[in-house]
C-alpha cells in the first residue's frame, strides 16, 4: 500500500521531468501531482531551471570545447612543425596564449551535394577584441569560371570579406576565404611593413587535421594569402598569429 500523502522528493521530480521514472513509480507520481499543487509548483520551477541549465551548459560547453580545441591545435601545430623558425614562433604563440584569438575565422567546407551553413554565433566571445563577424557564403558556379577539369569534388565557396585590425597602425585589413578544393585565406589591405602572421587552420571535429601557413604576398597582386592544399570537407577555424 503506497502512501500518497508523502510529498515527492527532489530526485523523483527531476526523474519525472527527465522522463526517467520507471512505470510503477510514474503512476504514483502522476497521482500525487493530481492531488498536490505544492509539488506541481516545485516541479514547474525545477523544469524552468532545468531548461535554463541545459541552454547555459550547451553554450558554455561549446565555448570550453572550442577553447580546448584551439589550445590543442596550437600545441599540435608547434609539435609537428618542421620549419625551425615557424616552430619557434608557434611555441612563443602557445606560451603567450590567452585563450582568446586575435582573429578567428570560422570555415565550413561542404562536401558535394551536402548543405552547409556558416556558423559564427558565439565565436565573438572567443576573440580578443570581441569583433563581430558577418560572413556570407557565396557559391560560384564552376561553369562560369571555365574550368572543365575542376573535378566532381570541387565546389567553390567564397566568403564575403570581413574587415579587421591586424595591427595598431595598419588600415583595416580585409579577410576573404575561398575554396577551390583548397582553402585560401586572402588578406587585402595588409600593410607590407607588417610581419606577416602565421595562420593555423584546424578542424573543429578531427584532431588530426591542422596545418600551418605563413601569410605571403601574392605574385602580381598587393594581396597576401595563405594557401592550404587539399582540405577535406569539414568545419574549420583559422587562427591568426598575434
Ligand atoms: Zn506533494
Amino acid at each position: 500500500m503506497e502512501n500518497f500523502d508523502r510529498h515527492l522528493s527532489p530526485e523523483e521530480i527531476i526523474d519525472y521531468i527527465e522522463g526517467k521514472l520507471p512505470a510503477g513509480n510514474l503512476r504514483r507520481v502522476e497521482i500525487h501531482f493530481a492531488r498536490c499543487s505544492e509539488c506541481v509548483s516545485i516541479a514547474r520551477e525545477m523544469q524552468l531551471l532545468q531548461q535554463a541549465w541545459q541552454t547555459w551548459s550547451a553554450e558554455e560547453h561549446g565555448k570550453i570545447y572550442l577553447q580546448a580545441r584551439m589550445n590543442a591545435a596550437l600545441i599540435a601545430a608547434a609539435e609537428k612543425e618542421e620549419n625551425p623558425e615557424w616552430k619557434e614562433r608557434l611555441l612563443q604563440w602557445r606560451a603567450s596564449w590567452s585563450g582568446k584569438a586575435r582573429v578567428l575565422v570560422n570555415i565550413v567546407k561542404r562536401a558535394p551535394g551536402s548543405t552547409s551553413k556558416l556558423i559564427s554565433e558565439g565565436l565573438e566571445s572567443l576573440m580578443a577584441g570581441g569583433e563581430e563577424w558577418e560572413f556570407e557564403l557565396l557559391p560560384i558556379s564552376l561553369a562560369s569560371r571555365g574550368e572543365e577539369d575542376a573535378g566532381p569534388e570541387t565546389q567553390v565557396v567564397k566568403i564575403k570579406a570581413a574587415e579587421v585590425d591586424l595591427s595598431p597602425q595598419s588600415r583595416k585589413a580585409q579577410i576573404q576565404l575561398e575554396w577551390e578544393g583548397d582553402v585560401i585565406v586572402r588578406v587585402k589591405n595588409f600593410s607590407p611593413t607588417e610581419k606577416p602572421p602565421l595562420i593555423v587552420l584546424f578542424s573543429k571535429e578531427n584532431e588530426m587535421r591542422s596545418w600551418v601557413k605563413e601569410l605571403t604576398k601574392e605574385k602580381d597582386s598587393a594581396d597576401f594569402s595563405a594557401h592550404f592544399a587539399r582540405v577535406p570537407p569539414g568545419n574549420y577555424l583559422a587562427l591568426f598569429e598575434p
